[in-house]
């Protein structure tokens, strides 16, 4: 595969970087109908259960221009996802949405405003004095075996919404949401979960990513040096 031949350049470019995920250049391609496809067209692992819905949103970005556009750029793109990560996220978890979910104009900066909410949450760069964040609800059911579900309740993009904090949520109740990453490498941003021992993974994909930036950081010495 081209990501495990791939050699970072001294000046990698975003497009460079891009490519070097392999990825079919029809990247809103949905083969199957059901994938995490935003998260998938990086050749990344989604995280497990639920929170790969999380992840998927996170991974709607635009990294390298056309190769990997921004799937949440116009109501059509946006829609595709959202069919596509809901199919797979009713797969894994056993419940999908009571009802067809349509996107409208109106919703797209709702989800990319959640988007850059969360991104800014796993970059630690949430601004100071930050608007209030975006509010779901979430309804909680005893099962015949005893547990306790919570189920996303609203309609249209306040159900999607309420998912996407819902398995947040879960995910901080159950430590795994500090796995929930962002690529280190800044041209890259690529969302993955960790699934190191010691949950020490900064990069994507080291291969690409750290091998590019430790190559920049030992090129830049030794220009200091020179
Ligand atoms: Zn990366």
């Amino acid at each position: 595969m081209a990501a495990r031949s791939y050699r970072p350049a001294l000046d990698i470019t975003v497009s460079r970087l891009a490519m070097s995920h392999n990825v079919k250049r029809n990247t809103t391609v949905y083969p199957s109908g059901m994938s995490y496809a935003a998260t998938e067209r990086f050749e990344v692992e989604p995280a497990p259960g639920g929170l790969a819905l999380v992840q998927d949103l996170l991974n709607t970005i635009g990294v390298g221009g056309p190769v990997h556009p921004d799937l949440l750029a116009d109501v059509d793109h946006a829609q595709r996802w959202l069919d596509a990560a809901l199919e797979q996220w009713a797969e894994a978890t056993g419940s999908g949405p009571p009802h067809e979910i349509v996107l409208t104009d109106r919703d797209l900066p709702r989800l990319r405003t959640l988007r850059d909410r969360l991104r800014g949450i796993l970059e630690h760069r949430t601004p100071p004095d930050p608007p209030p964040g975006p509010a779901g609800s979430l309804r909680l059911d005893l099962t015949a075996d005893g547990r306790i579900e919570a189920r996303p309740e609203g309609t249209g993009i306040g159900w999607v919404v309420s998912a996407l904090l819902g398995e947040m949520y879960e995910a901080r109740r159950d430590d795994t949401w500090r796995r929930l990453k962002t690529c280190r490498y800044e041209k890259c941003a690529v969302a993955f979960f960790d699934r190191s021992r010691n949950n020490s993974g900064v990069w994507h994909d080291v291969r690409i990513c750290g091998n590019a930036v430790n190559l920049r950081a030992s090129r830049a010495r030794r220009r200091q040096q020179a």
